[in-house]
Parts: structure tokens; C-alpha cells; sequence
């Protein structure tokens, strides 16, 4: 272990060497099922061999040359990005605080176009876009936020999942221009709103009644995670501007700003930029994730492994007193219990399982799309023997 690295990671005690399909190596050979997909990224899992291919070929041709010259595999990512949305263009960039940055930025340009000159934006608690300055501003989390105010301005926070409060603050703020949403609430604990297709067609409304831009944070949510391409695709509304990263490059670092309508005519020469965004590289990785994700079904899959989880655990804690409740949107599932649970991250690892706590209480497990039946069923026992032995234990204390 090296002593210097900055120390902004708690890291679990464990360094992963090889991985294939689920699972991954560590340097002793001791084999873990990986429940995390390194937070969403590995859609295709370990080491697909497609993908694997796809970058290799790609690296051997061209890695990067510049956004000062026509790229053809950004092109050609572009074009199937907008082609599975439904939406009109796209800027690449590197991660989802990217992508949003770039979301936030095009909202201000487009408030400043009509002559308003201190544009706002409305964002919801518990969200997460990301760590940089506006994105950690955007965030509704204040542990993000502690120790680097001044906060960028220019953000009206309202709950998560009510209309009538968005509603409320229009009526207040003329300098609205933007809502930014997630359509399932990742790091603030898998929050999936009540009547999820209805939430997000109100705001789409509510957007349309005001000429306000609907912003969407498909970070986590998006390349098949839910079942659909994109969250979204589970109603009959489309956004005007949508963030992707995690599981577009399968790892390879990628974000996307998509939009549409009169959002994908805002940024003009100069106004965005980005030296590395939409490499060869990165985009050659995109363009084999969407592909492989089409060719294996990875969507049906997500959706089916997804809800066979939920109903799995439903039924192996049916009778545990400590658990609240097992919600699931595809393969974004949360198990949330009456108490903190970080300790079972450390259980589970010890006991070959990789996992993830999030918002204290919920156990968050976002599995690589190309998980199959038995290793799904491996996973509900495996953890939910871990879930009774942790509430056993605590209940005990
Ligand atoms: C992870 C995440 C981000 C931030 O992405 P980075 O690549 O870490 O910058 C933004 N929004 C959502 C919804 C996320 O889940």
C-alpha cells in the first residue's frame, strides 16, 4: 500500500488483480462475487471479451488526436446515443460531474439568452450529481457540501419526489430556467419516487408551463440499468438535456451531455470544451458497450435478473424483523434496514462478497447487467444470511 496517496478514500482492505464476467480475483487467488460493478460502470462485467477486443483494436489504431479534428468513433457514438434517446446532440466528456457540469452550464446559457441574468436552477434533496463545485453545490447531501463553502449560487432545493413543491417555489422565483433530476435517486439511497413514470411527467409539465428545461441525471440510471436504455424510456416523456457516464465506457472514463429540441442549439463555438472528451478510445468503448448491450439482451436481462432479486430477498427476510423494505428499479437494488449497516460491507467482503452502504441504512447492490439466474440466487442467499447473522448481532449489542 502506498503512503502517498491522498486520503480521500476509506479503502477496504482487499486489491483485485483479474476479473471475468461477476467475479474478480485478488492477489492471494481468493475469488469474489462482485454485487457493485465498481458502482455502476461494469455493465458487461469483467474482461468481456467483446469489449476487450473493441479496446484493443481501437488502442492499437488511435488513442486520442483532439477535438480539433473531426473524430469518426465519437461521431458514430453520438449518432447511436441520440438514436436510442430520441434526442438531438450530444458533448462528451470524461464523468458524470462532467456531464453535469455541462448540463448546468447550458441551463445558465440558455437563462442568459432570454436576458436572465441570474438563471436558477432547482434540485432535490438527497441527490447526488457529483464533486465538483457546482455538482457538490447541486448535491443535496451536506457532507459533500461541508468545508467548501462559499457553495456556487444559483440552486433552489426542494424534496425529492413532490410535484407540489416544485409547483411552489415557480410561483416564488422568476429566474427559474432548469429542474435537474435523478429519475431514481442512486447514492441517496435507491429513493425510486412513488408513482415514478408520474413524477417525472408532472415536472415535464410543470417544465413545458414555465419554458423551463427538464434536466435529467442518467449517471447511474442510464445504459440499461433499469431495463431500459435510459430511466426516462419508462415514461412517455422525453427530457431536453440528460447526463451519462458510469456504465457508458464499461470503464473506460466517458460522460455524456445529451439534448434536445431548443437545448441542443445553446452551445455555440466556444462556449464548452474538453481535451480528452470523446477520444477514440473512450468512444470506441461506448460504441461496443450499447452494441454488445443490444446484441445480448442486456436490458431484458437487467430487468428480469432485477426484479428476481428483489422478490428473492423479499422472501429469504420475510420473517426478519430489522429489514424496512427491498425496492428495486432493474438492477439498481436497495434493502434498506432499521439501522446503519456499514458494517455489513465489511462482512460481506470477508465473506467473498462485494456490496456497498449507502445513506447509512440501505444496502445498495448494483450487479454487472450480465448477471445470470444462478449466480443472482447465490447472491440473495449469500447476503441474506449476512443481513440476519449483522441484525442478529446488533440487535444483541
Ligand atoms: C456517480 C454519479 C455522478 C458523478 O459521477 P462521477 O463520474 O463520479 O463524476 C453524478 N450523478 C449521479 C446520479 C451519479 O450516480
Amino acid at each position: 500500500m502506498s503512503g502517498h496517496l491522498m486520503n480521500t478514500y476509506m479503502r477496504q482492505p482487499v486489491t483485485f488483480v483479474k476479473g471475468e464476467g461477476v467475479w474478480l480475483w485478488d492477489e492471494k487467488g481468493d475469488k469474489y462475487l462482485d454485487a457493485l460493478s465498481g458502482v455502476a460502470v461494469n455493465g458487461l462485467g469483467h474482461a468481456h471479451p467483446k469489449l476487450v477486443k473493441a479496446i484493443s483494436d481501437q488502442a492499437a489504431r488511435l488513442i486520442h488526436v483532439s477535438n480539433i479534428y473531426h473524430i469518426a468513433e465519437q461521431e458514430a457514438l453520438g449518432d447511436k446515443v441520440c438514436e436510442l434517446s430520441g434526442m438531438d446532440n450530444v458533448f462528451f466528456c470524461n464523468s458524470g460531474c462532467e456531464a453535469n457540469e455541462a448540463a448546468i452550464k447550458l441551463a445558465r446559457l440558455y437563462g442568459h439568452n432570454q436576458g436572465i441574468e441570474n438563471p436558477e436552477i432547482i434540485v432535490m434533496e438527497q441527490s447526488f450529481h457529483g464533486r465538483t463545485m457546482a455538482t457538490l453545490s447541486a448535491t443535496g447531501n451536506y457532507k459533500v457540501q461541508a468545508g467548501f463553502e462559499p457553495l456556487v449560487s444559483g440552486f433552489i432545493r426542494v424534496p425529492y419526489d413532490d410535484v407540489e413543491a416544485v409547483k411552489h417555489v415557480a410561483e416564488h422565483h422568476p429566474n427559474i430556467v432548469a429542474i435537474l433530476v435523478e429519475p431514481v435517486q442512486g447514492e441517496g439511497g435507491i429513493n425510486i419516487p412513488k408513482d415514478a413514470s408520474g413524477y417525472l411527467e408532472s415536472l415535464r409539465k410543470i417544465c413545458d408551463a414555465h419554458g423551463w428545461l427538464l434536466m435529467i441525471d442518467e449517471v447511474q440510471t442510464g445504459i440499461g440499468r433499469t431495463g431500459t436504455w435510459f430511466a426516462f424510456q419508462h415514461t412517455n416523456i422525453k427530457p431536453d438535456v440528460m447526463s451519462l457516464a458510469k456504465g457508458l465506457g464499461s470503464g473506460v472514463p466517458i460522460g455524456a451531455c445529451v439534448a434536445s429540441g431548443k437545448a441542443a442549439e445553446v452551445f455555440t463555438y466556444g462556449k464548452h470544451g474538453s481535451t480528452f472528451g470523446g477520444n477514440p478510445l473512450a468512444t470506441a468503448a461506448g460504441l461496443a458497450t450499447l452494441n454488445i448491450i443490444a446484441e445480448e439482451g442486456l436490458r431484458e436481462n437487467a430487468e428480469k435478473i432485477g426484479d428476481m432479486i428483489r422478490v428473492g430477498f423479499l422472501d429469504a427476510l420475510k420473517d426478519t424483523a430489522g429489514v424496512v423494505t427491498v425496492r428495486n428499479a432493474g438492477l439498481m437494488i436497495g434493502v434498506e434496514l432499521d439501522r446503519p449497516c456499514g458494517e455489513l460491507v465489511k462482512m460481506a467482503l470477508e465473506d467473498k462478497l462485494l456490496i456497498n452502504v449507502t445513506a447509512e441504512k440501505v444496502i445498495r447492490l448494483l450487479p454487472p447487467l450480465v448477471m445470470n439466474e444462478a449466480e443472482a440466487h447465490e447472491l440473495v442467499k449469500r447476503l441474506s444470511d449476512l443481513i440476519k447473522q449483522f441484525l442478529a448481532k446488533s440487535a444483541a449489542k
